[in-house]
């Protein structure tokens, strides 16, 4: 008939905002999309960025935000450890996910700057699971002999 062609061009599905077509994707996973978008990725469970400073664990009851420490299950083996976690809800509208992700990861990142402590030999700034003593960093312990090796 006449009218079918025109009907059948039409695109099925596509979203009256324009922003993209991939959201429409069934499987599509906004949230990694948003995490990745974060300069974050994946590393053995924990979503974090290159250097490390924040944590973002992904549960079915939402998402976890925390700064990043070092903790040791023996003095060779160190592990990410996540210190003042908050959740995020993640069922929510993507714009809003994106915010309360946004202002989660700045609040981590200035609570970890709050508990970074100096190394009194090489004067960097470490979290304290990456310090020896109170005043001495991992590093500086090992390289002036403090920690048998
Ligand atoms: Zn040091």
């Amino acid at each position: 008939m006449w009218w079918s062609t025109s009907l059948s061009e039409r695109p099925v599905g596509t979203p009256r905002t324009g922003t993209g077509e991939a959201e429409q994707q069934p499987g599509f996973d906004q949230t990694e999309a948003l995490l990745l978008e974060l300069d974050l990725s994946p590393v053995a469970g924990i979503w974090s960025d290159a250097v490390q400073t924040v944590g973002i664990v992904r549960s079915a009851a939402g998402l976890f935000v925390g700064w990043l420490d070092v903790g040791w299950l023996t003095p060779e083996d160190p592990f990410s450890e996540m210190r003042d976690v908050a959740h995020i809800v993640e069922r929510v509208p993507l714009d809003q996910l994106e915010r309360d992700l946004r202002f989660a990861i700045s609040e981590a990142e200035n609570v970890r700057a709050d508990h970074l402590r100096e190394c009194e030999r090489c004067c960097e700034h470490f979290v304290p699971g990456q310090m020896y003593g109170a005043a001495c960093c991992h590093s500086c312990a090992v390289r002036d002999g403090d920690i048998a090796c």
